[in-house]
């Protein structure tokens, strides 16, 4: 019965509570359930078989002496960018194909504390810069909904895989919308939380200021959950912020009577297909039902720099992180050549993929002396403009609602080779990052038959409110219960 079933976070707790199934019996299902369907999605860069069964009997272990966990014996899949002690992590590059971390990121040390069983790591694009996964430099992942299309990026292996039930939940991470953009197109649940929330300590760095890590699940009560887990305090992470952590769960009542959502019309961007635009205006005419009451006319006229913005910030932070890459301290290591020079060189030549170089070229462009202040401080300052305008919008309404992505999933091979029209994929995501807030997507539909994603933000710290609102949305919809079918 469970081979044929998805089920969330809470059903399995309740079926280990009772007996029913044993987290043994869960992680063997699901790895065949993985061996069955990865050669057609390919979500999975490495499975921990034997690290996930011994994980599963100990969680039987404490299930018997009485371990209360909601994750304890559920299996789950975490993004090849978060660091596992003992297993390899990659960040889908060939600079890091054989690097094998010997320490934990703090979500793990959280994670596997509750007793998580970890059944492999997720392919992405290479160090999370991309929308499709089509930059690993290993292989693409495919979409559950329609194996010809793209998955969404970074975090495309840990969203298709959600979404085709190869684990109950997953990890991700976002920078611009690499949880929630392809949460969107895998129609699962996707949360970023609030820059700070989570502890970065062991997630390899991408653009430091706006990387978030964050759970994909099949529902906003399992994102509670995960979060519950991941969130807090972490001295080893000098951005981290010492509030306290709420039960997540406790917020999702249903009840959203009352508050007041903005929907800024800035996010219906031009060349959204009508479809999309279609299905979140159906799901905010649904939340009103609802009881809350909407403005439909809200405008943050510097929403379009914001594209501008994260793409001069990312990369002069990823130019700065990815500099470690120098055959020398990490990862791969050219041993043919005359020189230093010439080894540093060749390292990076053949370690890193065209997008990957790309933006260490922007980068460290726009961070060169002369070029600093008219483009680097330049976006900074637009940076606070944006962060501003929310402040504002937030003293007026509790959450904005906007769609996750422009479009439904594309076509293999669509956009790959114009950065632009990838780069467009980010427009409804990257400002949430770009003002360090906490944002949700969850599933809101089809149009022409793929999945569309709703977006709920809210000011920083106020995951409750995303949550509770998003809670209250599934509660009345049914379209975060509706499968792939693969
Ligand atoms: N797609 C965006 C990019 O290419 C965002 C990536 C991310 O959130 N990691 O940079």
């Amino acid at each position: 019965m469970i081979d044929d079933r998805q089920l969330t976070i809470h059903e399995a707790h309740r079926m280990l509570e009772k007996r029913e199934v044993s987290s043994v019996e869960l992680t063997k299902a699901m790895l065949k359930r993985i061996k069955k369907l990865e050669p057609d999605v390919k979500a999975i860069v490495t499975i921990t078989e034997e690290l996930a069964l011994k994980q599963a009997r100990s969680a039987d272990d404490r299930l018997a002496s009485g371990n209360g966990s909601p994750l304890n014996g559920i299996p789950v899949l975490i993004k090849d960018v978060i660091c596992t002690r003992g297993v390899k992590t990659t960040c889908s590059s060939r600079m890091l194909e054989n690097f094998i971390p010997p320490y934990d990121a703090t979500v793990m040390e959280r994670l596997n504390d509750c007793g998580a069983v970890v059944v492999g790591k997720t392919n992405m694009d290479e160090f999370a810069m991309g929308s499709s996964t089509e930059n690993s430099a290993f292989f693409t992942t495919h979409n559950p909904w329609d194996l010809g299309r793209v998955p969404g990026g970074s975090s495309g292996g840990s969203a298709a895989a959600v979404a085709a039930g190869e684990a109950i939940y997953a990890l991700g991470s976002d920078t611009g919308g690499s949880i929630r953009q392809p949460a969107s197109f895998c129609s699962v649940t996707g949360l970023k939380p609030t820059y700070g929330r989570v502890s970065r300590y062991g997630l390899v760095a991408f653009a430091s200021s706006l990387d978030q890590i964050g759970p994909l699940t099949q529902d906003v009560t399992d994102a509670a959950l995960v979060l519950n887990a991941i969130a807090g305090y972490d001295t080893r992470d000098s951005t981290s912020v010492d509030i306290p952590v709420p039960d997540y769960t406790r917020c999702l009542t249903g009840d959203i009577k009352g508050l007041r959502l903005g929907v800024p019309r800035e996010y219906f961007v031009e060349g959204m297909q009508p479809g999309v635009a279609d299905a979140v205006n159906n799901a905010i005419a649904k939340l009103e039902e609802l009881g809350v009451n909407i403005d439909r006319e809200v405008s943050l006229p510097h929403t379009p720099y914001a594209l501008a913005v994260y793409h001069i910030i990312a990369p002069s932070e990823a130019s700065a992180n990815l500099a470690r890459y120098d055959g020398v301290k990490y990862g791969y290591s050219c041993q043919d050549a005359d020189s230093m020079w010439q080894a540093m060189e060749k390292t990076r030549q053949y370690g890193f993929g065209a997008e990957v170089k790309r933006r260490i070229m922007l980068g460290t462009y726009a961070l060169s002396a002369g070029y600093y202040d008219a483009w680097y401080l330049k976006a900074q300052k637009v940076r606070t403009l944006i962060r501003r305008e929310f402040d504002a919008a937030f003293e007026k309404y509790d959450a904005l609602v906007t769609p996750t992505s422009p479009t439904v999933p594309f076509k293999i091979g669509e956009k790959i080779d114009d950065p632009l029209q990838m780069y467009l994929s980010d427009v409804c995501t990257l400002p949430v990052n770009i003002a360090g807030l906490p944002a949700i997507s969850v599933p809101a539909g089809f149009a022409d038959g793929l999945p569309v994603g709703l977006q709920i933000i809210a000011k920083p710290f106020a995951e409750e409110t995303i949550l509770k609102i998003a809670h209250a949305y599934q509660q009345a919809t049914d379209w975060h219960t509706k499968r792939a079918g693969i």
